[in-house]
């Protein structure tokens, strides 16, 4: 699982930046690397085909690369064409370039990459106020990891809002009206990603906690995604937003007609694992 492939260079206060500081980032030389040592790249459709089967899936490693970000194709696509690996790409459907909205934690990063004052405060949706340096290394890793961070993504959608503004006014930054286009891929360019043996995936619409909702809105954001890149992609796998899944979200992803889905779950897919909990691991910088 790899989600941002980027330069690691330094933001706000010279710190490093909030995804590499939540190690969903690697640097496109890491990213050759991992990709130079990898055990034999399998698409994720020949694992589908072989859970069917009931049978082992082809030894080796699937390659998936979540939220649609713009490198994905700039940069990503070019470094497996070059090796001939194949890849799943794994977009939220409504976070995109050219009028699509910025995914929550997204927005959240940003503010802290650009933050102008030292320091910043947040409602948290238990009552109380949530204080921290975001100058120094260890203020900003709880922002980006710690309380702060965890309370945002399980906040209802309304004190979700309220924090991301608390979190602007009190650094000073700002949430750029471009910053949509500046992260992420055109709908016209996901099928690009899915050349050759690649694949698209849905991540839902929104990336929300899908535990989080009630039946109707989980439904919607499902389906929603689901329908929107059927035409592009011959099967539909699903990626659940955060690894947040529960029996009744599976459910709502099996009747939508998945063919998989992968959870944050770290393991090994073997010829009896559910092609609707499929593990994956999670793959971080490098310790340096
Ligand atoms: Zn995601």
């Amino acid at each position: 699982m790899f989600h941002r492939v980027r330069p690691n260079q330094p933001v706000a206060f010279g710190l490093p930046d909030a995804y590499r500081l939540r190690g969903t980032s690697l640097t496109p030389e890491e990213l050759s690397d991992v990709l130079d040592d990898a055990r034999t790249v399998v698409p994720l459709r020949w694992v589908e085909e072989a859970l069917v089967a009931r049978t082992t899936p082809p030894p080796g490693v699937v390659l998936t690369f979540d939220d649609g970000y713009r490198e994905h194709l700039d940069l990503v696509a070019p470094m497996l064409a070059d090796r001939g690996l194949a890849a799943t790409f794994y977009v939220a459907t409504g976070l995109h370039a050219g009028g699509g909205a910025v995914a929550l934690v997204d927005a959240w990063y940003w503010l802290l990459d650009h933050a102008e004052r030292t320091a910043a405060r947040v409602p948290l949706p238990s009552g109380g106020v949530f204080a921290c340096p975001v100058d120094t290394l260890e203020g900003k890793t709880a922002w980006v990891c710690g309380p702060p961070k965890r309370a945002l993504l399980d906040a209802p959608p309304d004190h979700q809002r309220r924090m991301v503004d608390a979190l602007a006014t009190s650094t000073g930054a700002a949430l750029p009206a471009d910053l949509a286009d500046r992260l992420y891929l055109r709908p016209d360019e996901w099928p690009l990603l899915a050349h050759g043996h690649g694949q698209l995936g849905a991540h839902t619409v929104r990336h929300p906690r899908l535990t989080t909702l009630d039946d109707d809105a989980l439904r919607t954001e499902v389906v929603e995604s689901m329908a929107r890149l059927r035409p592009a992609s011959e099967s539909t796998a699903f990626a659940y937003p955060d690894g947040d899944f529960d029996d009744r979200v599976v459910d709502v992803v099996r009747r939508a007609g998945a063919t998989s889905a992968v959870t944050c779950v770290p393991g090994n897919v073997t010829a009896g694992s559910d092609p609707l909990r499929l593990p994956r691991i999670f793959v971080r910088p490098p310790a340096r």
